[in-house]
């Protein structure tokens, strides 16, 4: 996933958890003044447009489309971050076993793609405060 930051040259990955909340505060504080998506025509940004359905993400969300076989729904993520219901496994262990292995592949790049994307949105929405002020 390295070397996949595009043009988004803000860098700073290592600050990434102190700065957090305060990025948060950015976006909620830009979207109290303007709800658009600052990436699309969307007039509601909100995270679930951000992870879903902005067109300017597709590329972070294709590892996760490559693995689900189909476009990432929010009424997925349950799914995602619970993995399979025990009963529903196979009884042979080795399948068992393949099959746990799966979803925790999918659950980590779940957690890749929601980092990917929410650090970069925080980034742009950073650099536009910056040049706002
Ligand atoms: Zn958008």
């Amino acid at each position: 996933m390295a070397g996949n930051l595009g043009s988004h040259d803000e860098g700073g990955l290592d600050e990434e958890d102190d700065s957090r909340h305060q990025e948060h505060y950015l976006w909620k504080r830009r979207r109290a003044d303007d709800p658009h998506c600052m990436h699309c025509d969307e007039p509601d940004d909100t995270v679930e447009h951000t992870l879903f359905n902005c067109p300017f993400w597709a590329e972070d969300r294709r590892e996760m489309e490559q693995c689900v076989g189909r476009p990432l729904q929010p009424n997925d993520v349950p799914d995602i971050i619970l993995g399979p219901e025990q009963e529903l496994l196979p009884d042979a262990a080795s399948r068992r076993r393949r099959i746990e292995a799966m979803a925790e592949g999918l659950r980590l790049a779940f957690g890749r793609m929601v980092e990917a994307i929410l650090g970069r949105k925080e980034d742009a929405e950073r650099v536009r405060q910056a040049r706002l002020f």
